[in-house]
């Protein structure tokens, strides 16, 4: 089936109420986007876009697995549902690294995130070390075998609200991006793992490619088979750059 295209802004640690101009021009951009859209912006900042942009996609970046409890500085599914937030990224590789995420944990606070309601984008991705050493189709499937939901709770609504993305983490922020050969060989590889997980709902859930995605390359990057959109980290926080990268998952 075709999948529509869905391209999601991570703001990562930028974005305070003088950003919110960017906000609103993006959500004005998604309107007549051929593509979903979406802005994960900072905790502090969720209530307010969704103010700033009435109806259109806010995510926050991540999730605590608990729904509450004596958990300082974290944040629960329903915490953001209740903030406007309507989605979330969940196993980026800078939580993975910096917070020491196991896939584990990604998981539970995927299934939470699902649970509640939210819908959901799971990171994988490889090291730099990882792709030399020829192990980042083996590594990135275990990642995403370990990583994906699988709580009965979540099930029904899994293809519509799941989206995986395909981060190679040292692509991101770094200027560098793979070979369109290379995107092709993991997602090809990715969709083989959610068939494996789902069946045939596997083919419905969109796998999203992140890392440098710009104005520049995001046609080419968007005609790989299997990728679905992409996450924007750099690029998403002017609506000036992230405006043609709609454009180009619209066409
Ligand atoms: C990201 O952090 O998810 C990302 C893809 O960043 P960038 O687009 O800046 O490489």
């Amino acid at each position: 089936m075709a999948r529509r295209k869905l391209v999601a802004g991570n703001w990562k640690m930028h974005g305070v109420a003088a950003d919110l101009a960017e906000v609103n021009a993006i959500s004005v951009a998604a309107e007549t986007a051929g593509a979903d859209v979406a802005l994960c912006v900072p905790a502090t900042l969720i209530e307010r876009a969704v103010r700033a942009a009435p109806g259109f996609a806010i995510g926050g970046q991540d999730v605590h697995q608990a729904d509450k409890g004596a958990h300082t500085g974290c944040i629960s599914a329903s915490m953001l549902l209740d903030a406007g937030a309507r989605l979330t990224i969940v196993g980026h590789s800078e939580r993975r690294e910096a917070q020491g995420e196991s896939d584990e944990d990604v998981k539970a606070k995927a299934e939470s995130a699902l649970g509640a309601g939210l819908s959901v984008i799971v990171c994988v991705g490889e090291s730099d070390a990882v792709r030399e050493a020829g192990q980042a189709v083996a590594t990135v499937s275990g990642q995403l075998d370990a990583s994906l939901p699988h709580d009965p709770r979540a099930a029904a609504g899994i293809p519509a609200r799941l989206a995986v993305a395909y981060e190679p983490i040292w692509a991101i922020g770094t200027g560098k991006v793979p070979s369109t050969d290379d995107i092709g060989e993991m997602h090809a590889a990715l969709r083989a793992r959610l068939r494996a997980a789902y069946g045939g709902a596997g083919d419905d859930i969109r796998i999203l490619y992140g890392g440098s995605v710009k104005a520049s390359n995001a046609a080419e990057i968007f005609g790989v088979a299997d990728v679905d959109g992409a996450l924007v980290g750099g690029a998403s926080l002017k609506a000036a750059d992230f405006l043609p990268i709609l454009e180009a998952a619209s066409a």
